[in-house]
Protein backbone atom coordinates (compact mmCIF):
# COMPACT_ATOMS: atom_id res chain seq x y z
CA UNK A 1 0.00 0.00 0.00
CA UNK A 2 2.86 2.42 0.98
CA UNK A 3 4.50 1.62 -2.48
CA UNK A 4 1.41 1.89 -4.10
CA UNK A 5 0.68 5.52 -2.38
CA UNK A 6 4.27 6.76 -3.17
CA UNK A 7 3.94 5.53 -7.08
CA UNK A 8 0.70 7.80 -7.50
CA UNK A 9 2.42 10.98 -5.52
CA UNK A 10 4.53 11.40 -8.12
CA UNK A 11 8.42 12.13 -8.01
CA UNK A 12 10.25 14.95 -6.32
CA UNK A 13 7.80 15.66 -3.74
CA UNK A 14 7.81 15.79 -0.27
CA UNK A 15 5.07 13.01 0.57
CA UNK A 16 7.40 10.89 -1.93
CA UNK A 17 10.17 11.73 0.06
CA UNK A 18 8.74 11.15 3.00
CA UNK A 19 7.12 7.86 1.89
CA UNK A 20 10.49 6.82 0.62
CA UNK A 21 12.00 7.39 3.92
CA UNK A 22 9.20 5.35 5.67
CA UNK A 23 9.89 2.50 3.53
CA UNK A 24 13.64 2.67 4.77
CA UNK A 25 12.69 2.25 8.14
CA UNK A 26 10.13 -0.37 7.62
CA UNK A 27 13.09 -2.68 5.65
CA UNK A 28 15.36 -2.11 8.39
CA UNK A 29 15.75 -4.43 11.34
CA UNK A 30 15.16 -1.94 13.49
CA UNK A 31 11.55 -1.58 12.88
CA UNK A 32 10.22 -0.15 15.83
CA UNK A 33 13.16 1.93 17.02
CA UNK A 34 14.06 4.04 13.92
CA UNK A 35 15.20 7.12 16.14
CA UNK A 36 17.85 5.56 17.85
CA UNK A 37 20.25 7.22 15.00
CA UNK A 38 18.97 10.59 16.03
CA UNK A 39 18.87 10.77 19.18
CA UNK A 40 22.65 9.01 19.33
CA UNK A 41 24.20 11.98 17.49
CA UNK A 42 22.46 14.86 19.87
CA UNK A 43 25.06 14.50 22.32
CA UNK A 44 28.04 12.37 23.61
CA UNK A 45 25.97 11.58 26.66
CA UNK A 46 22.97 10.08 25.34
CA UNK A 47 25.63 8.30 22.76
CA UNK A 48 27.10 6.95 25.77
CA UNK A 49 23.61 5.75 27.24
CA UNK A 50 22.43 4.25 23.72
CA UNK A 51 25.52 2.62 22.59
CA UNK A 52 25.96 1.17 26.35
CA UNK A 53 22.79 0.09 27.63
CA UNK A 54 21.15 -0.40 24.29
CA UNK A 55 23.14 -3.22 23.65
CA UNK A 56 24.43 -2.54 20.03
CA UNK A 57 24.57 -6.18 19.39
CA UNK A 58 21.11 -6.66 19.76
CA UNK A 59 19.87 -3.52 17.98
CA UNK A 60 22.09 -3.69 14.38
CA UNK A 61 23.55 -7.61 14.12
CA UNK A 62 25.98 -6.29 11.81
CA UNK A 63 27.88 -4.07 14.01
CA UNK A 64 31.27 -5.19 13.82
CA UNK A 65 33.38 -4.39 17.30
CA UNK A 66 36.36 -5.06 17.54
CA UNK A 67 36.17 -7.35 21.24
CA UNK A 68 39.31 -7.66 22.92
CA UNK A 69 40.16 -10.97 24.33
CA UNK A 70 40.69 -11.03 28.31
CA UNK A 71 39.76 -13.54 31.15
CA UNK A 72 36.42 -13.59 32.38
CA UNK A 73 36.26 -11.81 35.92
CA UNK A 74 32.35 -12.58 36.18
CA UNK A 75 30.95 -15.41 37.89
CA UNK A 76 28.71 -17.51 35.62
CA UNK A 77 25.55 -19.76 35.30
CA UNK A 78 27.63 -22.19 37.04
CA UNK A 79 28.03 -20.59 39.68
CA UNK A 80 26.62 -22.16 43.02
CA UNK A 81 23.08 -21.84 43.82
CA UNK A 82 22.50 -20.72 47.21
CA UNK A 83 20.10 -22.85 49.34
CA UNK A 84 16.79 -21.79 50.66
CA UNK A 85 15.52 -21.59 54.21
CA UNK A 86 14.51 -25.07 54.49
CA UNK A 87 12.36 -25.45 57.77
CA UNK A 88 9.31 -23.37 59.18
CA UNK A 89 11.53 -22.36 62.96
CA UNK A 90 14.48 -20.69 60.93
CA UNK A 91 11.35 -18.33 59.29
CA UNK A 92 11.17 -17.19 62.59
CA UNK A 93 13.57 -15.06 62.03
CA UNK A 94 11.93 -13.30 59.20
CA UNK A 95 9.54 -11.77 61.25
CA UNK A 96 9.34 -7.96 60.81
CA UNK A 97 9.96 -6.04 63.56
CA UNK A 98 7.11 -3.53 64.78
CA UNK A 99 9.25 -0.65 63.03
CA UNK A 100 9.56 -2.41 59.28
CA UNK A 101 5.79 -3.71 59.74
CA UNK A 102 4.71 0.15 60.74
CA UNK A 103 6.83 1.03 57.69
CA UNK A 104 5.41 -1.74 55.58
CA UNK A 105 1.87 -0.25 56.33
CA UNK A 106 2.38 2.25 52.87
CA UNK A 107 3.82 -0.98 50.65
CA UNK A 108 0.70 0.62 48.22
CA UNK A 109 2.08 4.26 48.47
CA UNK A 110 4.30 5.70 45.98
CA UNK A 111 6.34 7.59 48.38
CA UNK A 112 7.11 3.72 50.20
CA UNK A 113 10.35 4.53 51.77
CA UNK A 114 12.65 1.52 50.45
CA UNK A 115 15.71 3.27 51.78
CA UNK A 116 14.88 3.17 54.97
CA UNK A 117 13.51 0.14 54.84
CA UNK A 118 16.75 -1.36 53.57
CA UNK A 119 18.95 -0.03 56.72
CA UNK A 120 15.62 -0.98 58.94
CA UNK A 121 16.25 -5.06 57.61
CA UNK A 122 20.09 -4.91 57.26
CA UNK A 123 19.03 -4.81 53.52
CA UNK A 124 17.03 -7.69 53.75
CA UNK A 125 14.16 -6.12 51.64
CA UNK A 126 12.67 -8.84 49.54
CA UNK A 127 11.31 -10.94 51.82
CA UNK A 128 8.99 -8.85 54.15
CA UNK A 129 8.12 -6.20 51.41
CA UNK A 130 7.40 -9.09 48.86
CA UNK A 131 5.37 -11.20 51.67
CA UNK A 132 3.36 -8.04 51.96
CA UNK A 133 2.78 -7.40 48.17
CA UNK A 134 2.04 -11.13 47.28
CA UNK A 135 -0.42 -11.50 50.09
CA UNK A 136 -2.22 -8.36 48.79
CA UNK A 137 -2.30 -9.84 45.17
CA UNK A 138 -3.47 -13.26 46.81
CA UNK A 139 -0.57 -14.87 45.25
CA UNK A 140 -0.36 -17.44 48.12
CA UNK A 141 -4.31 -18.77 46.96
CA UNK A 142 -3.81 -18.45 43.58
CA UNK A 143 -0.50 -20.73 43.80
CA UNK A 144 -1.84 -22.90 46.05
CA UNK A 145 1.21 -22.49 48.56
CA UNK A 146 1.56 -21.45 51.94
CA UNK A 147 3.47 -18.23 53.19
CA UNK A 148 6.26 -20.24 54.44
CA UNK A 149 7.47 -21.85 50.51
CA UNK A 150 6.52 -18.17 50.01
CA UNK A 151 9.21 -16.50 51.97
CA UNK A 152 11.26 -19.44 51.69
CA UNK A 153 11.39 -18.60 47.87
CA UNK A 154 11.79 -14.77 47.96
CA UNK A 155 14.60 -15.81 50.83
CA UNK A 156 16.62 -17.66 47.67
CA UNK A 157 15.81 -15.02 44.79
CA UNK A 158 17.50 -12.38 47.15
CA UNK A 159 20.12 -14.53 48.66
CA UNK A 160 21.03 -14.93 44.65
CA UNK A 161 21.48 -10.99 44.19
CA UNK A 162 24.85 -9.40 45.09
CA UNK A 163 24.67 -7.68 47.96
CA UNK A 164 27.93 -6.03 47.18
CA UNK A 165 26.47 -4.47 43.90
CA UNK A 166 25.81 -0.32 44.52
CA UNK A 167 22.97 -0.46 42.18
CA UNK A 168 21.50 -3.87 40.56
CA UNK A 169 21.14 -5.71 44.54
CA UNK A 170 17.74 -7.07 46.08
CA UNK A 171 16.35 -3.45 47.09
CA UNK A 172 16.78 -2.73 43.61
CA UNK A 173 14.58 -5.91 42.97
CA UNK A 174 12.36 -5.11 46.02
CA UNK A 175 11.47 -1.74 44.10
CA UNK A 176 10.98 -2.56 41.26
CA UNK A 177 8.59 -5.27 42.79
CA UNK A 178 7.01 -2.70 44.77
CA UNK A 179 6.39 0.02 41.12
CA UNK A 180 5.35 -3.01 39.30
CA UNK A 181 2.30 -3.86 42.30
CA UNK A 182 1.21 0.11 42.12
CA UNK A 183 1.32 -0.04 38.42
CA UNK A 184 -1.01 -3.35 38.70
CA UNK A 185 -3.33 -1.53 41.00
CA UNK A 186 -3.98 1.22 39.04
CA UNK A 187 -7.67 1.24 37.03
CA UNK A 188 -6.73 0.13 33.44
CA UNK A 189 -4.63 -2.47 34.72
CA UNK A 190 -7.00 -4.14 37.18
CA UNK A 191 -9.88 -4.50 34.50
CA UNK A 192 -7.69 -5.82 31.82
CA UNK A 193 -5.34 -8.28 33.33
CA UNK A 194 -6.35 -11.61 35.08
CA UNK A 195 -5.01 -12.94 38.81
CA UNK A 196 -2.57 -15.14 37.06
CA UNK A 197 -0.86 -12.76 34.70
CA UNK A 198 -0.62 -9.85 37.67
CA UNK A 199 1.56 -12.75 39.29
CA UNK A 200 3.48 -13.50 36.69
CA UNK A 201 4.10 -9.79 36.52
CA UNK A 202 5.20 -9.82 40.33
CA UNK A 203 7.45 -12.52 40.02
CA UNK A 204 9.12 -11.41 36.91
CA UNK A 205 9.66 -8.43 39.09
CA UNK A 206 11.53 -10.19 41.79
CA UNK A 207 13.50 -12.33 39.61
CA UNK A 208 13.87 -9.85 37.02
CA UNK A 209 17.91 -9.11 37.81
CA UNK A 210 19.05 -11.86 39.82
CA UNK A 211 22.72 -12.74 39.78
CA UNK A 212 23.07 -9.49 38.02
CA UNK A 213 26.96 -9.07 37.91
CA UNK A 214 27.05 -5.14 38.64
CA UNK A 215 28.40 -4.92 34.81
CA UNK A 216 26.41 -4.68 31.77
CA UNK A 217 25.86 -6.96 28.97
CA UNK A 218 28.13 -5.34 26.72
CA UNK A 219 30.97 -5.49 29.05
CA UNK A 220 30.18 -9.53 29.15
CA UNK A 221 30.35 -9.80 25.88
CA UNK A 222 33.46 -7.79 25.25
CA UNK A 223 35.25 -10.15 27.96
CA UNK A 224 34.02 -13.49 26.14
CA UNK A 225 32.00 -14.17 29.63
CA UNK A 226 30.21 -17.60 29.80
CA UNK A 227 27.36 -15.99 29.81
CA UNK A 228 27.70 -14.34 26.45
CA UNK A 229 28.89 -17.43 24.81
CA UNK A 230 25.62 -19.24 26.23
CA UNK A 231 23.24 -16.57 25.03
CA UNK A 232 25.17 -15.54 22.06
CA UNK A 233 25.56 -12.18 22.52
CA UNK A 234 22.01 -11.47 22.64
CA UNK A 235 19.94 -9.76 25.41
CA UNK A 236 23.09 -11.61 27.91
CA UNK A 237 21.97 -10.63 31.03
CA UNK A 238 17.75 -10.64 30.69
CA UNK A 239 18.63 -14.00 29.49
CA UNK A 240 20.80 -14.90 32.65
CA UNK A 241 17.98 -13.41 34.99
CA UNK A 242 15.32 -15.90 33.33
CA UNK A 243 17.06 -18.39 33.38
CA UNK A 244 18.62 -18.27 36.46
CA UNK A 245 15.13 -17.38 38.16
CA UNK A 246 13.42 -20.52 37.09
CA UNK A 247 16.56 -22.77 38.20
CA UNK A 248 16.55 -21.40 41.48
CA UNK A 249 12.54 -21.87 41.43
CA UNK A 250 12.90 -25.55 40.47
CA UNK A 251 15.47 -26.17 42.86
CA UNK A 252 13.67 -27.33 46.38
CA UNK A 253 9.80 -28.33 46.84
CA UNK A 254 10.50 -26.18 49.95
CA UNK A 255 11.02 -22.79 47.68
CA UNK A 256 9.19 -23.95 44.74
CA UNK A 257 6.13 -21.56 44.69
CA UNK A 258 4.92 -22.79 40.84
CA UNK A 259 5.08 -26.72 42.73
CA UNK A 260 1.25 -26.90 42.44
CA UNK A 261 0.00 -25.57 39.24
CA UNK A 262 -1.26 -27.30 36.45
CA UNK A 263 1.08 -27.36 33.62
CA UNK A 264 -1.51 -25.25 31.67
CA UNK A 265 -1.42 -22.59 33.76
CA UNK A 266 2.23 -23.03 34.76
CA UNK A 267 3.16 -22.44 30.91
CA UNK A 268 1.15 -19.85 30.40
CA UNK A 269 2.47 -18.05 33.76
CA UNK A 270 6.36 -18.89 32.86
CA UNK A 271 5.90 -17.80 29.09
CA UNK A 272 4.37 -14.26 30.92
CA UNK A 273 7.76 -13.60 33.24
CA UNK A 274 10.00 -14.73 30.90
CA UNK A 275 8.39 -12.63 28.60
CA UNK A 276 8.70 -9.62 30.93
CA UNK A 277 11.63 -10.07 31.98
CA UNK A 278 13.71 -10.07 28.68
CA UNK A 279 11.42 -7.02 27.79
CA UNK A 280 13.75 -4.99 30.48
CA UNK A 281 16.48 -5.10 28.00
CA UNK A 282 17.11 -1.39 27.21
CA UNK A 283 17.84 -2.30 23.15
CA UNK A 284 14.48 -2.96 22.89
CA UNK A 285 13.26 -0.12 24.39
CA UNK A 286 12.15 2.27 21.79
CA UNK A 287 10.58 -1.16 20.32
CA UNK A 288 8.14 -1.39 23.51
CA UNK A 289 7.26 2.30 24.07
CA UNK A 290 6.46 2.66 20.16
CA UNK A 291 4.51 -0.32 20.54
CA UNK A 292 2.87 0.73 23.21
CA UNK A 293 2.17 4.06 21.86
CA UNK A 294 0.80 2.72 18.56
CA UNK A 295 -1.35 0.29 21.22
CA UNK A 296 -3.28 3.76 22.92
CA UNK A 297 -3.43 5.34 20.02
CA UNK A 298 -5.52 2.38 17.82
CA UNK A 299 -7.51 1.75 21.29
CA UNK A 300 -7.71 4.69 23.41
CA UNK A 301 -9.86 8.18 22.67
CA UNK A 302 -8.96 11.30 24.18
CA UNK A 303 -10.85 11.66 27.19
CA UNK A 304 -13.32 14.45 26.41
CA UNK A 305 -16.41 16.31 29.06
CA UNK A 306 -18.58 13.63 27.25
CA UNK A 307 -16.26 10.91 27.65
CA UNK A 308 -16.18 11.85 31.50
CA UNK A 309 -20.00 11.58 31.70
CA UNK A 310 -20.45 8.77 29.48
CA UNK A 311 -17.86 6.73 32.23
CA UNK A 312 -19.26 7.61 35.71
CA UNK A 313 -22.52 5.74 33.36
CA UNK A 314 -20.39 2.83 33.13
CA UNK A 315 -20.21 2.59 29.36
CA UNK A 316 -16.94 3.81 27.99
CA UNK A 317 -15.62 0.26 28.54
CA UNK A 318 -16.73 -0.73 24.77
CA UNK A 319 -14.81 2.23 23.01
CA UNK A 320 -11.49 -0.02 24.55
CA UNK A 321 -12.64 -3.24 23.96
CA UNK A 322 -9.54 -3.80 21.46
CA UNK A 323 -7.22 -3.73 24.23
CA UNK A 324 -8.16 -6.71 25.35
CA UNK A 325 -6.11 -8.60 22.69
CA UNK A 326 -3.62 -11.25 24.20
CA UNK A 327 -0.62 -9.34 22.01
CA UNK A 328 -2.08 -6.00 23.55
CA UNK A 329 -2.21 -7.35 27.51
CA UNK A 330 1.50 -8.76 26.73
CA UNK A 331 2.36 -5.40 25.76
CA UNK A 332 0.96 -3.80 28.57
CA UNK A 333 2.70 -6.41 30.77
CA UNK A 334 5.68 -5.55 29.30
CA UNK A 335 5.33 -1.64 30.33
CA UNK A 336 4.30 -2.39 33.49
CA UNK A 337 7.64 -4.01 34.47
CA UNK A 338 9.99 -1.79 32.17
CA UNK A 339 8.12 1.52 33.75
CA UNK A 340 8.58 0.14 37.16
CA UNK A 341 12.27 -0.81 36.67
CA UNK A 342 13.56 2.16 35.54
CA UNK A 343 11.47 4.51 37.88
CA UNK A 344 13.52 5.45 40.50
CA UNK A 345 14.38 9.03 39.12
CA UNK A 346 10.60 9.02 39.58
CA UNK A 347 10.53 8.68 43.56
CA UNK A 348 10.52 10.76 46.05
CA UNK A 349 13.45 13.27 45.58
CA UNK A 350 15.78 12.47 48.46
CA UNK A 351 15.21 8.28 46.99
CA UNK A 352 15.62 9.08 43.18
CA UNK A 353 19.11 10.94 44.58
CA UNK A 354 20.52 8.20 46.49
CA UNK A 355 19.42 5.95 43.56
CA UNK A 356 20.99 8.20 41.17
CA UNK A 357 24.30 7.90 43.02
CA UNK A 358 24.23 4.05 43.26
CA UNK A 359 23.81 3.45 39.84
CA UNK A 360 26.37 6.10 38.93
CA UNK A 361 29.26 4.15 41.66
CA UNK A 362 28.11 0.91 39.45
CA UNK A 363 28.84 2.61 36.31
CA UNK A 364 32.13 3.85 37.66
CA UNK A 365 33.11 0.90 38.72
CA UNK A 366 32.43 -0.80 35.28
CA UNK A 367 34.60 1.83 33.32
CA UNK A 368 37.82 1.31 35.64
CA UNK A 369 37.44 -2.25 35.19
CA UNK A 370 37.36 -1.97 31.70
CA UNK A 371 40.35 0.67 31.90
CA UNK A 372 42.33 -1.80 33.67
CA UNK A 373 41.70 -5.09 31.73
CA UNK A 374 41.99 -2.36 28.37
CA UNK A 375 38.64 -3.17 26.88
CA UNK A 376 36.41 -0.97 25.23
CA UNK A 377 35.07 1.29 27.30
CA UNK A 378 30.83 1.55 26.91
CA UNK A 379 30.26 4.63 28.28
CA UNK A 380 33.13 6.96 29.09
CA UNK A 381 31.15 9.75 30.63
CA UNK A 382 31.04 7.54 33.75
CA UNK A 383 34.38 8.13 34.80
CA UNK A 384 34.14 9.44 38.40
CA UNK A 385 36.83 11.78 38.02
CA UNK A 386 34.95 13.99 35.47
CA UNK A 387 31.04 12.88 35.42
CA UNK A 388 28.42 15.08 36.43
CA UNK A 389 25.62 13.00 38.04
CA UNK A 390 23.12 15.55 37.86
CA UNK A 391 23.60 16.04 34.26
CA UNK A 392 23.65 12.22 33.74
CA UNK A 393 20.71 12.07 35.56
CA UNK A 394 18.39 14.84 33.57
CA UNK A 395 20.42 13.36 30.11
CA UNK A 396 19.10 10.04 31.28
CA UNK A 397 15.56 11.45 31.57
CA UNK A 398 15.37 13.30 28.56
CA UNK A 399 16.70 10.09 26.32
CA UNK A 400 14.08 7.25 27.93
CA UNK A 401 12.18 8.78 30.34
CA UNK A 402 10.12 11.99 30.03
CA UNK A 403 8.18 10.59 26.89
CA UNK A 404 7.86 7.27 27.90
CA UNK A 405 6.22 8.06 31.38
CA UNK A 406 4.06 11.11 29.93
CA UNK A 407 2.26 7.88 27.81
CA UNK A 408 2.07 5.87 30.98
CA UNK A 409 0.84 8.52 32.64
CA UNK A 410 -1.96 9.19 30.11
CA UNK A 411 -2.54 5.24 29.99
CA UNK A 412 -2.54 4.89 33.78
CA UNK A 413 -3.55 7.74 35.47
CA UNK A 414 -0.48 8.61 37.58
CA UNK A 415 0.01 12.20 37.90
CA UNK A 416 1.90 11.86 41.00
CA UNK A 417 4.37 9.88 39.49
CA UNK A 418 5.14 11.71 36.23
CA UNK A 419 5.27 15.36 38.11
CA UNK A 420 7.47 13.90 40.37
CA UNK A 421 9.81 13.00 37.46
CA UNK A 422 9.25 16.53 36.19
CA UNK A 423 10.03 17.96 39.42
CA UNK A 424 13.68 15.82 40.03
CA UNK A 425 14.27 16.93 36.33
CA UNK A 426 14.50 20.32 37.64
CA UNK A 427 15.77 19.41 40.54
CA UNK A 428 18.68 17.90 38.58
CA UNK A 429 19.51 20.95 36.37
CA UNK A 430 19.31 22.99 39.81
CA UNK A 431 22.20 20.71 41.17
CA UNK A 432 24.48 20.55 38.18
CA UNK A 433 24.15 24.64 38.41
CA UNK A 434 25.23 24.78 41.84
CA UNK A 435 27.88 22.30 41.58
CA UNK A 436 29.16 24.23 38.52
CA UNK A 437 29.55 27.46 40.88
CA UNK A 438 30.92 25.42 43.37
CA UNK A 439 33.81 24.91 41.40
CA UNK A 440 34.24 27.91 39.99
CA UNK A 441 34.25 29.58 43.22
CA UNK A 442 37.34 26.59 44.54
CA UNK A 443 38.99 27.37 41.07
CA UNK A 444 38.91 30.62 41.90
CA UNK A 445 40.01 30.79 45.46
CA UNK A 446 43.07 28.69 44.36
CA UNK A 447 44.13 31.07 41.82
CA UNK A 448 43.38 33.73 43.68
CA UNK A 449 47.23 35.30 44.90
CA UNK A 450 47.75 34.86 49.03
CA UNK A 451 47.15 37.70 50.67
CA UNK A 452 50.14 40.26 50.79
CA UNK A 453 52.48 40.23 54.16
CA UNK A 454 51.44 43.37 56.03
CA UNK A 455 54.63 45.30 56.60
CA UNK A 456 55.59 46.42 59.71
ZN1 LIG B 1 16.40 -3.78 36.99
Amino acid sequence: MLYEAQTSSGTGNIVHSALEKVLDILQSTELFSPHIHQVKEEDPLTSDYVDGLCDRTAINSQTNRQIYGQKNSISSSSSKLQVGVSSRQSLSMYKPSAEVQSLLQGNATWSFDIIQLESLTNKNVLVPLGIKIFERFGAMELLGIDEHVMASWLKLISDNYHSGNPYHNATHAADVLQATAYFLDKMRPKKLLDAQEEIAALIAAVIHDVDHPARSSSFLVNTKNDLAILYNDIAVLENHHAAKGFQLTHKSDNSNILKNLDREVYESLRHNVIDMVLATEMAKHFEHLQKFIHLCAANIKPVSEDDLEKKSGGSSSAMESGLDSPENRRQILRMVIKCADVSNPARDTHLADRWARRIAEEYFQQTEDEHRKNLPVMMPHFDRNTCSIPHSQYKFMEVFLLSMFEHWDGFLDIPEVYEQLQKNYKYWKDVEIQEKQEKQSAVATETSPATPAVLS
